[in-house]
């Protein structure tokens, strides 16, 4: 936190002041007084290639001595048609429409209406229906934020919304139970089941779930079992199954999509973050090419963005996406999450309020606890999820965290850093955290 700073026409959203940025390179972030902050939450699980890339700057600039904005409704542009062919060639078998947006709400949106606008065009309009999980986060626009598990951030606009159903996301590791992780994976996956046969199956339009959390939940990981089974209750209903890739795509779980670690087919996928990595406002929607036709022979899909689509936005996404694969850092998520994640490990035998480490690749979350034993949550009033970030911040070390209040998780930080960081950042950041820790209990 930072006090003394000028007074501002820009609406911060609360009284909380940072200092000003003044420039970034690969995982350091500096602001004016010149303190140097190692980004380990990449912003916000954006910056996934590091600050200030020199390619994707110079494709940019490239970019923008040609054009940098032409409608689309006017002019096709060859930096988007680049990127949708580079995108759906990543993809699953048959998702290979690519419908591109300006952020990770924006996407969302995307999915539902298109998932709506399908039903309509197979004549099951009655099918509107979208079942989703709490805690979950999914956006900030009135849709999207109604399928969000968040009660926080959606009971202010309760009258506005339409509050999706939901049902628990898997907290298996949560659970004192006598049954094996994949037998509680199951349990989860079939309380969809349950929720669509409450709803009335032909009513029920999608299913949306991140595949692995993000904030809401803390790089929450299923068990194995859980998407195969979710995957099939889908089919068996002729329901969307919608995933939530915004966070975890884009190479941060050590694979392309989150979703391939478990061979996990959606049928639309909401994309951004990591796919702009903070150099241009994008995100995307990917869809089943059968959907796409069907709405498309229907009339055309009802929706989009003045800045979709845009060349700069474009170009620069194309040249993230060439620079993750020259330098590999699919592959440096998944060795460099399994490093991190055992050093992460390795500190809760010092400190026992750490309640455990989890996540995949450099998605990656602790959380802390008054019990490890029972995971009983840290008292609200202590406002540990905020404490420790602050800590963390004067030690020059940024982290993500979130309380997710009224569920069953408690104060959790998410733990990563670009997929450029080498062993010796790696160090540093767990030398930064350490100091934070311990001077956090005491
Ligand atoms: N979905 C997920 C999983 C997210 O993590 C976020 C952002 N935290 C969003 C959607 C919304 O993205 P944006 O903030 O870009 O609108």
């Amino acid at each position: 936190m930072s006090d003394g700073l000028p007074p501002s026409n820009l609406f911060y959203q609360t009284r909380l002041r940072r200092p000003q940025l003044a420039r970034g390179a690969g995982v350091y972030l500096w602001d004016s007084a010149g303190k140097r902050y190692l980004d380990g939450s990449s912003g916000a699980m954006v910056s996934n290639i590091g600050h200030s890339n020199p390619a994707v700057l110079a494709a940019m600039r490239r970019q923008m001595e040609l054009s940098t904005f032409g409608y689309r409704l006017h002019f096709e542009n060859e930096p988007a048609e680049k990127l949708a062919t580079r995108i759906a060639g990543r993809m699953p078998e048959g998702l290979d429409r690519v419908f591109f947006v300006s952020g990770g709400s924006e996407a969302v949106e995307s999915c539902l209406k298109l998932a709506r606008q399908y039903a309509i065009a197979r004549g099951q309009a009655q099918r509107w229906k979208v079942i989703s999980r709490f805690p979950s986060y999914h956006g900030s626009t009135l849709g999207a934020l109604g399928v969000t598990g968040m009660s926080l951030m959606s009971a202010p606009f309760a009258p506005m919304l339409r509050e999706s159903p939901k049902i628990p996301a898997p907290t298996c590791y949560l659970d004192r139970d006598a049954l094996t992780l994949e037998q509680r994976g199951l349990r989860y996956a079939r309380m969809l089941r349950e929720e669509i046969l409450a709803q009335g199956p032909e009513t029920v339009l999608a299913f949306i779930m991140e595949p692995v959390g993000g904030a809401s939940t803390g790089a929450l990981v299923a068990p194995d079992s859980y998407y195969a089974e979710i995957r099939a209750i889908c089919d068996e209903f002729g329901i969307l199954l919608i995933c939530d890739e915004v966070m975890s795509g884009a190479g941060r779980t050590g694979r392309y999509l989150a979703s391939e670690h478990w061979n996990l087919r959606p049928d639309i996928v909401a994309l951004s973050k990591g796919f702009g990595a903070g150099y241009a406002p994008l995100g995307a929607m990917v869809a089943d090419g059968r959907i796409a036709e069907a709405v498309i022979d229907n009339g055309g899909f009802i929706h989009g963005h003045t800045y979709a689509g845009n060349p700069l936005a474009c170009a620069a996404g194309l040249a993230v996406l060439e620079e993750i694969d020259r330098l590999d850092l699919i592959t440096a998520a998944e060795q460099q999450g399994q490093a991190l994640k055992a050093r992460l490990e390795a500190t809760m035998e010092r400190f026992p309020f750490i309640g455990d480490v989890r996540g995949k690749g450099l998605l990656l979350a602790f959380e802390l606890v008054a019990e490890r034993a029972t995971m009983e949550p840290l008292p609200v009033g202590l406002n540990a999820h905020l404490r420790l970030v602050d800590i963390a911040y004067d030690a020059g070390l940024i982290i993500y965290s979130r309380r997710t209040r009224g569920g069953r998780i408690g104060d959790h930080f998410l733990v990563c850093p670009p997929l450029i960081v080498s062993d010796d950042q790696i160090d540093e950041i767990m030398e930064k955290l350490t100091a934070s820790l311990e001077s956090f209990a005491r």
